[in-house]
């Protein structure tokens, strides 16, 4: 189901604009269920005032939880099962944050990565993106939305854009703290910059070196490092939000003095915050995990350069749980 399937249906049940609003406003802030308040339903058109159960049915039945793996950061990752039987990741993160997944699987072949491995599934619609956000309201508050779980958002835009404007109108998040987060897409710059409702953007940067990108992400746009930089500049100046560069650490491939050299080079003076996040180790992949003291004084090396970096550890990594492994040995029938 997309959103504007639903609204298109609502409209066909009566619904004015106002109507439509305020059945959407329930499903994404979760008011019904949760707080048992009765619906004015009075001021519905009876026609969708009998309908709505059955919709409400419908809705509540895009996502179930499959299972949640809590870590000891406060984050828990979730397995989600999706109408079909496919599954997605969500990850509940510290301080009622919340990481979604765009699509089953991914077509962007990042070599670290074992979402990449089976290449694209499929898309997740806009209503099961927003049902990802209604199914972990149910366990606890979400005050942001990060477009971080399985799958390139950039490849499905339309329906994240949609589930954006959604989120971001009727689901009590501030547009900045709903966070696109792609390689690289040169089309996001505009249908973004755009939108009505403008989220803030994540890059994944990794490497300052033009080949060495092209090796690690090998189906991502070819765009530069410097290129990628100058369009993520341009956006950060044209919304007013820091562009958030991803820099996954990987041992020995993108730490050298050279690199930071190169993340001296293309940040500063940029409207821009470094997140290097030390690699979630995957068993059968080749990429090592920095220690965290090594992360820690290149963090501390570059913010003496001047460069606004921030060091991550990737959400349950004490549950072993990085993007696209639940979801793997789900399918395997390993226990997690
Ligand atoms: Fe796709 Fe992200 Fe994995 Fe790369 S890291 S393959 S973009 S899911």
């Amino acid at each position: 189901m997309q959103i504007q399937d639903l609204r298109l249906r609502l409209r066909a049940l009566g619904a004015k604009p106002e109507h439509e609003q305020r059945v959407l406003r329930d499903w994404v802030q979760v008011r019904v269920r949760d707080s048992g308040r009765r619906r004015p339903g009075n001021y519905l058109p009876l026609a969708l005032r009998e309908a709505l159960p059955a919709i409400e049915a419908e809705l509540a039945g895009l996502t179930r939880l499959i299972s949640s793996h809590p870590g000891e950061d406060g984050s828990a990752r979730l397995l989600v099962g999706l109408q079909d039987g496919q599954t997605v990741e969500s990850v509940l993160l510290p301080r009622d944050g919340l990481c979604v997944s765009s699509q089953v699987g991914c077509a962007v072949g990042c070599v670290f990565c074992m979402t990449g491995r089976d290449g694209l599934i499929r898309q997740v619609s806009s209503a099961e993106i927003v049902a990802q956000v209604t199914l972990a309201r149910t366990l606890r508050p979400v005050k942001k939305v990060v477009f971080m779980g399985m799958g390139e958002p950039a490849h499905n835009l339309d329906n994240v854009i949609e589930a954006i404007n959604l989120l971001g109108s009727e689901g009590n998040i501030g547009h900045k703290n709903l966070v696109f987060s792609s390689v690289g897409d040169p089309r996001i710059f505009t249908r973004l910059a755009e939108g009505q409702v403008k989220p803030a953007l994540a890059l994944s940067l990794h490497t300052s070196k033009a080949e060495l990108r092209e090796r690690l992400l090998p189906r991502a746009p070819r765009l530069t490092p410097d290129e990628l930089v100058e369009l993520g500049e341009r956006y950060a100046r044209a919304t007013g939000y820091p562009i958030q560069y991803q820099w996954t650490l990987l041992d020995g491939i993108n730490d050298s003095a050279e690199e930071l050299d190169g993340i001296v080079r293309l940040l500063s003076g940029k409207y821009a915050l470094l997140n290097m996040i030390p690699y979630n180790a995957i068993p059968d992949l080749e990429f090592q995990r920095p220690s965290w003291e090594k992360a820690a004084a290149i963090a501390r090396h570059l913010h003496q350069r001047g460069i606004l970096t921030k060091l991550r550890d990737s959400a349950g990594q004490d549950v072993d749980g990085g993007c696209g492994q639940l979801r793997a040995r789900a399918q395997t029938g390993s226990a997690p």
